[in-house]
């Protein structure tokens, strides 16, 4: 028997195990599909009868060439859809559901049809353009009010106009997942949902609210975003904003939450990219008479800002942004001298980052600099007290306390822990502001989430925010297919049709590696209790616990400070180093202390033990995931970074499973930022990272390709006999028809109102159709 296709190994993700196209379809001028070195895939034309049994395939390559194409043993290539079916705008709804039809189904609508966007079942596939395109406008959202989406070409617009539909019909909360890799378009496409809820619900009474819950966008780019070789606007955090409704479905408000700020950014950039916008609106502003007692200069001259080379981004004027940055403040009802105090710790945070280290001797250091002057004078506190414990720290053992001096590098790393630590608490600080400004006081009736988070990361070196950024992907992931296997449940309920089991891939032991009892994380916890911890130690405990015994966890071959996670998009290697740190994130005691004595009062407050909280979502949590009740479990009387970014993520997951899900993958088409431009291998890596041909693989399991009876009847008419045209009931014919054309009774199921058919049937029904 001749093997079905299957792919060469690259791309397992496109497989599929379902019963696929047969090998008659391989038939003179039929087209397959086969690897290519530079596009992925490549066309080729058959030129002879293929018979099972043959070792090649005899092709025709678009270049004229011809091709013997070895298939036994391996497989026969995948078949190319038929020409109606391309161009479709869902990509279910091709009849050869794999990565090669996926891929050229989004090319020719992106490069020959400049049409950026494509579902993918229920998933919106955005293609970032890199061009303005004028198809954004007020005209445009009115015109996809109140539209069904099936009868409107795929847009953002559409995926909000559903949310906000349902909404309203259902009464239920709704979420917007929008994830992709750096540069792929994520904010842009969270706020053009935000801004079409804000234009579809304009009320007269209220209208401010709207115009508030919009200026929240550029606070937190000022102040969360930065210059990386990706993209000139890169969002170093995750957020999910909260847009809350009334009973007439008119804004009322709005709240934000954030997830996990890129920390290192203030303190050290690589090259070619910038510290958070914030720091250069402010020193392109240094020179106006209010910002004076700050006593800054260029950005050229702090290591905080000047460090990648280049303070500034072609097209972006500083000066003039934060000009808005300020307008923006004051429209949201944040006061001159709120901005003051802001201005004046980033202010602090740019005179620390200025201050010079001396080393005395090898084991000391010390510290007398202007800077540091400034550094206290702008935070009101003790110039002396600063300079002892910049470098010096206090060891507290049981029976004794002693005072050790720094390095100058101990002392460096400590001014610049301190320098993250101010500004990390400052970013909460603002985002706690903005969520003030936009409380409201009526009674929320439903809401619509938008969630803006980083996708699926794998990079040369991987550390613990990629770890954290993948593991926040596989809750997502999770929740995905819990989703579409319950909605695809539902249609066959819906449709009568026997349940038929399809093969879903569940991440949970993935997801129990890393967040259960005796998980990474927890182990991570416990050795960053232990004051010898390393991060040598705590590998070699996940080495001792998972080696040979959890699938999912690998070590390197070829070392021994890194581990490998299989994720579900891919297999990725972390390297161990600097895990505690990042974990722990501790900032020497004494120095905090002095921070807390402040009397400048904001300063102050960022340090204390127990702020009061504003968000109304810091409470303690016991949260339902999918399967198991878990609760976050805190031993350490001090929260580490993973275990707070594991209760945030039970919290995202509980709210996003309480609402209905629209999901919005956007794609990077290239590196270069060339306007409709394709990168095929670019493409398809994040198809494949994004779970999109997850989806396809699931789709062609099932039933890919779904006619209504209507349809089908008139599309393949032309294939039915004077007999069976004769008959009066038009369903009884169609199923007649199929049961005649299509012996394999498995390959199809007749719904109440549709027909589903297995993977490449369509296919095979419109070759029958051109052959007549
Ligand atoms: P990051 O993860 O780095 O924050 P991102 O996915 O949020 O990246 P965006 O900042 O939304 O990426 O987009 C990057 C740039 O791509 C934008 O600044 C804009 O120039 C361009 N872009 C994205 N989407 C569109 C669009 N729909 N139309 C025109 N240009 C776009
Ligand atoms: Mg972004």
């Amino acid at each position: 028997s001749c093997q079905l296709w299957s792919e060469p190994g690259s791309f397992p993700e496109a497989r599929s195990s379902g019963p696929m196209a047969l090998a008659e379809l391989y038939t003179q001028y039929n087209r397959v599909w086969i690897p290519d070195n530079e596009e992925v895939w490549q066309s080729a034309e058959i030129t002879k009868n293929y018979r099972t049994g043959d070792h090649v395939l005899h092709l025709l390559l678009e270049d004229g060439t011809e091709l013997n194409y070895p298939v036994d043993p391996a497989p026969l290539p995948p078949l190319r859809n038929p020409d109606i079916l391309v161009g479709e705008n869902d990509l279910t709804a091709l009849s050869y559901l794999h990565e090669p039809a996926v891929l050229h189904n989004l090319k020719v609508r992106f490069v020959e049809s400049k049409l950026i966007y494509t579902y993918s079942g229920i998933i919106l596939v955005a293609m970032n353009p890199y061009k303005q395109l004028p198809i954004y406008g007020d005209a445009i959202i009115h015109a996809y009010s109140g539209q069904n989406m099936g009868d409107m070409d795929p847009h953002i617009f559409a995926v909000a106009e559903e949310a906000y539909k349902q909404m309203a019909r259902n009464n239920r909360n709704q979420s917007v997942i929008v994830s992709g890799e750096s540069g792929a378009g994520k904010t842009v496409s969270a706020k053009y949902a935000m801004r079409y809820f804000a234009t579809v619900s304009k009320s007269n009474s209220n209208a401010h609210v709207e115009d508030k819950v919009l200026a929240s966008n550029p606070i937190t780019e000022a102040v969360g975003n930065a210059k990386t070789t990706r993209n000139d606007n890169s969002s170093r955090f995750g957020k999910y904003t909260e847009i809350s409704f009334d009973q007439t479905h008119q804004i009322i408000g709005a709240n934000m939450r954030t997830y996990l700020l890129e920390k290192s950014r203030v303190v050290f950039q690589s090259e070619n990219e910038r510290n958070y916008h914030i720091f250069y609106q402010l020193c392109a502003s240094a020179l106006q008479p209010e910002f004076k007692h700050l006593k800054l200069g260029h950005a050229e001259e702090f290591n905080y800002t000047r460090m990648g080379g280049n303070t500034v981004i072609e097209g972006v004027d500083d000066r003039a942004d934060m000009m808005e940055t300020q307008k923006t403040f004051t429209l949201l009802g944040l006061k001159e001298d709120f901005q003051m105090d802001v201005f004046k710790i980033l202010a602090a945070i740019l005179h620390l980052g200025n201050v010079q280290m001396t080393a005395v001797g090898d084991e000391k250091s010390s510290v007398s600099d202007k800077h540091l002057n400034i550094f206290c004078e702008l935070l009101d506190l003790d110039n002396d007290k600063v300079a002892q414990w910049l470098c010096h720290r206090k060891i507290i053992t049981t029976s004794e306390t002693v005072i050790k001096p720094m390095t100058k590098l101990q002392a460096l790393n400590a001014r610049d822990a301190l320098a993250k630590k101010i500004y990390s608490h400052l970013f909460d600080f603002i985002v706690e502001r903005i969520n003030k400004a936009l409380h409201f006081s009526g009674k929320q009736h439903t809401f619509i989430g938008v969630l803006d988070i980083y996708g699926f990361e794998t990079f040369d070196v991987n550390s613990f925010e990629q770890f954290c950024i993948n593991y926040a992907n596989e809750k997502l992931q999770q929740q995905f297919n819990l989703h579409v296997f319950k909605l695809e449940q539902e249609e066959y309920m819906k449709e009568d049709i026997p349940w038929t089991l399809i093969d879903f891939y569940d991440n949970q032991p993935v997801i129990d590696l890393i967040e259960a009892k005796m998980g990474i994380l927890e182990l991570l916890d416990e050795e960053c209790l232990l004051p010898q911890g390393t991060d040598e130690n705590w590998l070699q405990k996940l080495y001792n616990n998972y080696i040979n015994k959890n699938p999912f966890f690998q070590k390197p071959k070829m070392s021994n400070t890194s581990f490998i996670i299989q994720h579900f998009a891919d297999k990725v290697e972390y390297k161990s180093e600097g895990f505690l740190e990042k974990n722990r994130d501790t900032v020497y005691e004494v120095l905090i202390d002095i921070l807390r004595n402040s009397t400048f009062h904001l300063c102050a407050n960022f340090f204390q033990d127990h702020p009061v909280p504003i968000s109304p979502f810091r409470s303690t949590i016991t949260v339902k995931s999918a399967k198991t009740v878990v609760k976050p479990h805190n031993k350490q009387f001090r929260t580490t970074v993973g275990s707070k970014f594991r209760s945030s993520l039970y919290l995202l997951m509980e709210t996003l499973n309480a609402t209905t899900p629209h999901y919005v993958r956007c794609i990077k088409p290239n590196d270069e930022k060339l306007p409709f431009e394709f990168d095929s291998k670019r493409v398809v890596q994040q198809l494949r990272a994004c779970g999109v041909l997850e989806t396809i693989r699931i789709s062609a399991q099932s039933y890919p390709s779904r006619w209504t009876y209507i349809e089908f009847f008139s599309r393949y008419s032309i294939l039915m006999t004077q007999h069976e045209l004769s008959l009066i009931d038009k369903k009884k014919i169609c199923k007649t028809v199929l049961q005649r054309l299509i012996q394999d009774p498995n390959q199809y199921q007749f719904g109440r109102t549709k027909i589903f058919f297995r993977a490449g049937q369509v296919a095979y029904l419109e070759k029958l159709r051109s052959d007549k």
